[in-house]
């Protein structure tokens, strides 16, 4: 904001301070009433006189019609007039984030609205009065809680450890098999370890329902905790966050939830989709989040979805989520099934033949929780019953989950909504037609109903038009050929399969 650092420009910047903490007592009043502190007139920015301040209602009131009530509240309402002088009208915002915000989005347009109203203003100035949140609004609202707060940096600290959820010893980047699916995802989490400095903010994870988001958080945090054991990392849901926070309201305690989560130097909060709808939870995050990407301090989080999919959740604080880098974890493929389950495997010590691992990683493609869950019961099934893994005691004991899997879908099915995806009939999925915009789509419609029935190749073969089997396997092998190459097709087939496992 001053661009020198001259005695006089810090001896200024105190003035100032004191200056304006008179103006704060004094808000609702016309004219403030200058201290004795208040600094002479040529060095210092000047009180905004009473025309100043009425254009700066004016103008907050045409913003808010302008950019509506949402964007108003989120991001405009905060904006503080402050002083202005030699033509320089200053309005204040409580972080660095919020005014490199405003000023790509809304500056030049107040701008305008101001030096329409009064041409002796030149121009409007956006400047950070750092903490106003914790000096200002919070400290008067929780006013006299200071006292309460926590009192040293080893309760802090000690406080701050009960409210993080443990971390499961077994999540490490270790354990962690990388994958086409989910190698930008775990890059970015090595990314966010080995950096000294904070890569990006935040890191944002999504992908779907046991795809190993938290896995990767839980890497993060004990790698952290390994390499830089005085930093504080906090790690939790969303739910939790919000259980916290709740907890802190009711006992009339935010200052020290305020100041828990704003001394960690890594927050990771899981499954954020949890606080769509639930507003004052978001609010809080939302401060929190911003205090501390002002300080630096390293924020990552994790969803199901995209950030822009993110229903329920305010605007501005979807556009805040999207700012670092956004990496999603996709669906797993058949080569990364086959990996975790080796890796798994070879971790359990257990004698599971390569046979059972890869119809296994066939089969069970919905997440990776449920693929682990059914290598795990084969294992323990074969320890209990004293008999070795083979094919055959895997589909016995599997039996449930793999019908469960192959009840749910027909191949007309499949044909019906490859057809749909590709905008082709159904019958040209039967149909002799050899042309590359309906045969491909054929492949895929082979290959998923291999994927998702128990249909043997020639029954699928005869599904298609009465084709040989040999046909269909040659589909096979070439849709995961291709699905390995071109992401477009992998998406395609990633889309028809949700819609028809979802
Ligand atoms: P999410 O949080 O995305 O729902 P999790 O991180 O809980 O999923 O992962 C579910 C299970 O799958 C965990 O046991 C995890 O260890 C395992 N898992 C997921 N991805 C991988 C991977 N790439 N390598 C090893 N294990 C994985
Ligand atoms: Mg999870």
């Amino acid at each position: 904001m001053h661009k020198t650092k001259s005695k006089k420009d810090l001896n200024r910047k105190s003035n100032f301070k004191k200056w304006r903490e008179t103006m704060s007592e004094n808000t609702g009043k016309q004219s403030a009433q200058l201290s004795k502190n208040t600094p002479s007139l040529e060095d210092t920015p000047l009180e905004p006189n009473a025309d100043i301040q009425r254009l700066w209602k004016s103008v907050h009131a045409e913003m808010r019609q302008e950019f509506g009530e949402a964007i108003f509240r989120s991001w405009l309402k905060p904006l503080t007039l402050r002083a202005f002088y030699h033509g320089t009208m200053e309005v204040s915002v409580p972080t660095r984030f919020m005014r490199d915000w405003i000023q790509t989005h809304y500056a030049k347009r107040i701008s305008t609205m101001c030096i329409e109203k009064n041409n002796e203003i030149k121009r409007v100035q956006i400047v950070v009065v750092q903490n106003a949140i914790l000096d200002g609004n919070i400290l008067s609202q929780d006013s006299g809680s200071k006292t309460d707060s926590v009192k040293n940096e080893s309760e802090l600290k000690k406080s701050i450890e009960e409210i993080s959820s443990p971390l499961d010893a077994r999540f490490t980047f270790d354990s962690f098999v990388v994958g086409k699916p989910n190698a930008l995802a775990h890059a970015a989490a090595r990314r966010v370890v080995e950096s000294a400095s904070v890569p990006f903010n935040p890191l944002f994870l999504y992908g779907g329902v046991g795809l190993g988001k938290t896995h990767l958080m839980h890497s993060i945090a004990h790698s952290i905790q390994e390499n830089s054991p005085e930093k504080i990392v906090m790690y939790l849901s969303a739910e939790k966050f919000m259980y916290q926070f709740v907890k802190a309201l009711r006992a009339n305690d935010t200052m020290v939830f305020k100041e828990q989560f704003r001394s960690v130097d890594v927050l990771m909060i899981d499954d954020i989709q949890f606080i769509a709808g639930k507003e004052s939870t978001q609010e809080e995050f939302f401060h929190t989040f911003n205090a501390l990407v002002d300080q630096n301090k390293q924020i990552i989080v994790s969803a199901d979805r995209a950030p822009s999919d993110l229903n329920g959740i305010d605007e501005r604080l979807r556009s805040r989520l999207a700012w670092g880098l956004v990496a999603d974890i996709h669906p797993s493929t058949y080569e990364l099934r086959l990996g975790i389950l080796q890796s798994k495997r070879d971790l359990l010590g257990a004698d599971v033949p390569n046979s059972v691992l890869e119809f296994l990683a066939l089969k069970v493609t919905s997440n990776i929780r449920e693929l682990e869950g059914a290598l795990n019961r084969i294992v323990a099934h074969a320890d209990v019953s004293k008999q070795k893994i083979t094919l055959e005691s895997t589909q016995e004991v599997l039996q449930d989950l793999l019908r469960a899997h192959d009840r749910r879908i027909t191949i007309d099915e499949i044909q019906r909504k490859v057809a749909d995806h590709y905008n082709l009939r159904f019958s040209d999925m039967h149909s002799a037609r050899r042309s590359r915009n309906v045969a491909r789509p054929r492949q895929v419609a082979m290959y998923l109903s291999k994927l998702l029935t128990a249909r043997s190749l020639p029954e699928i073969g005869r599904k298609f038009g009465g084709r040989d089997h040999t046909t269909v396997m040659h589909a096979i092998r070439k849709v995961e050929e291709l699905i390995n190459d071109d992401a477009q097709i992998a998406q395609d087939i990633e889309i028809v399969r949700r819609a028809l496992t979802g």
